[in-house]
């Protein structure tokens, strides 16, 4: 089965018609609206692409694709906008050309010719950027675009089990790098949402969260070493358990977004597969005692797999509560011994602050904190289905000390509905009212979703003028003609 090239997931897969249809009459009850009409998804054969500037060298004619579908599923990320744009017909920077290289060579040999043929280059993983990453909206200065898809690069290349680490290739998507992992009892345990469709290369390059994560954040604490081809050669760090000597050339790569380089591969550090697990879904009738216990939780020293709180509507729309009292799911996991102990003194910790704790059980898969997860993993599916129905939905993530977290929250909350009081219809304008009063309050642009082309504006506020003078130093020594994915995290 062929990805789609609008939307998420494999041709064939995701909501028919009828449950669509179910869904926006669902929605609609619990909203008082008329029930939604629902537009057809986009058809290849009525997506208009503007015509290639560019033609493959024949060297590399046979890894690359001018297809109509080809390009256009390289065009348009997977954002609530992205995908509005692909329903509304607006595919205005497609690549000129999509390379598929089935080698670290290959990369190279795209690279090169991309470097002499003064082509852009987008480094494309899963493509499930949320920030207009792959995006190849590269301005008018170079001769053409060339969407680099990573898809080939997908084994395990080599295992050192004494360290619980791997040699993984960069292009491995999540279920793939799990089967490989599978049959040696080891998982790398980092389950973004997106997991299904991105890329180990993805999330070194965006800094990706996972969930079932509280300790093991982001994908920055499990990489070992990396291994990138920049316009410079190549840009390999030392396989280290870690190390104090000065800044660490692995996180110059970790978070680059594609401006600096390809990632071809990195040294990951593993985990054994956990067998002990224990889950509680808290139920909690004030907002105000569910984040306290998710404080006290987070700073119990207990560390969780899972400590995810769910606001009233949140855990109504995902099938864990009736819509009038938030949720806190909590779940251990261990490879090494029983966790029931530790899912007793966080159940304590809940119920100090109000919470109930009916649902105790022994697997992660049961009761409410099972729905939410069903509902988790089905996300990228209902996105698409809401997007269909005229309807907004979008994440925002960011991130925030918890001494901020009441006047933060309150604040974002309030910009974010005022926004869709005043502009419904315009999803633009309600992102654009959340990312400037979460930046206005001291939070993040993103905590895990990177930075892209879309939260640029906001990123540029955050940072320091001296990191950013610095980064253009970097992108200067490794990228001198600025090829590598124009537009993302500074200007070319
Ligand atoms: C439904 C949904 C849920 C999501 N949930 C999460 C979540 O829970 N946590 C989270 O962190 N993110 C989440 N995201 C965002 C997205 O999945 C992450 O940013 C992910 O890490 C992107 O990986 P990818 O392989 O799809 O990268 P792509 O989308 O292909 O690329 C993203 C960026 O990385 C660059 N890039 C990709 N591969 C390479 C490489 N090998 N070398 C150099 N640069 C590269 C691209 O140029 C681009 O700038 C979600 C997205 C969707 C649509």
């Amino acid at each position: 089965m062929r990805r789609k090239f609008w939307g998420w997931g494999l041709e064939g897969q995701g909501l028919d018609d009828q449950e669509v249809l179910a869904l926006g009459g669902l929605l609609a009850g619990h909203l008082g609206l008329e029930p939604p009409d629902l537009r057809p998804a986009p058809r290849i054969e009525d997506v208009r692409l503007r015509q290639p500037r560019l033609q493959a060298p024949g060297a590399l004619a046979d890894i690359c694709s001018q297809e109509p579908w080809d390009r256009a599923e390289h065009t348009l990320g997977k954002s609530f906008d992205d995908l509005a744009r692909g329903l509304a017909g607006r595919w205005e920077h497609p690549p000129d050309l999509v390379a598929f290289p089935r080698s670290e060579t290959e990369v190279g040999s795209v690279l090169e010719w991309c470097a002499a043929a003064g082509a852009a280059m987008v480094p494309y993983g899963g493509g499930s950027s949320v920030a207009r990453g792959i995006e190849p909206d590269v301005g008018d200065g170079y001769a053409g675009a060339v969407s680099l898809d990573l898809r080939h690069l997908d084994r395990v290349l080599e295992v050192d089990r004494d360290s619980r680490s791997a040699r993984i290739q960069g292009g491995v998507l999540g279920p793939q790098l799990e089967e490989q992992l599978r049959p040696l009892g080891l998982t790398l345990r980092h389950f973004p949402q997106s997991f299904e469709f991105s890329s180990l290369g993805g999330w070194i390059a965006t800094r990706s969260g996972g969930h079932y994560a509280t300790l093991f954040t982001h994908i920055d604490e499990f990489v070992q070493g990396v291994r990138a081809l920049t316009p410079r050669g190549v840009y390999e760090t030392r396989r280290l358990p870690g190390s104090g000597a000065g800044p660490d050339p692995a996180r110059l790569l970790i978070g680059s977004e594609g401006t600096l380089g390809v990632i071809t591969e990195a040294w990951m550090r593993l985990q054994d597969r956990p067998v002990h697990r224990a889950s509680a879904a808290v139920a909690f009738a004030s907002f105000e005692g569910a984040w306290q216990a998710a404080r006290g939780v987070a700073q119990s020293g207990l560390w969780p797999a899972n400590c995810r709180l769910l606001d009233a509507n949140e855990a109504l729309l995902s099938g864990s509560g009736d819509g009038t009292h938030a949720v806190l799911i909590v779940t251990f996991e261990s490879a090494d011994h029983p966790v029931e102990a530790w899912m007793a003194r966080a159940a304590e910790i809940c119920r100090e602050c109000g919470g109930e704790v009916p649902d105790v059980s022994a697997t992660a898969r049961a009761g409410a904190a099972g729905a939410w997860r069903d509902a988790f993993v089905r996300g990228g599916h209902t996105h698409d289905a809401l997007v269909r129905l005229g309807m907004v939905q979008e994440t925002f993530e960011t991130a925030i000390t918890w001494d901020r977290f009441p006047d933060f929250h309150a604040g974002v909350m309030e910009a974010t509905q005022r926004a869709l009081r005043e502009v419904c219809g315009t999803g633009a304008a309600i992102k654009e009212a959340a990312s400037s009063e979460l930046i206005r309050l001291g939070g993040t642009i993103t905590h895990h979703h990177a930075v892209g082309r879309y939260h640029r504006p906001w990123y540029d506020r955050e940072r320091p003028d001296l990191f950013a003078e610095a980064l253009r130093a970097a992108k200067r020594a490794l990228d001198p003609a600025a090829i590598m994915n124009p537009g993302v995290l500074i200007d070319p």
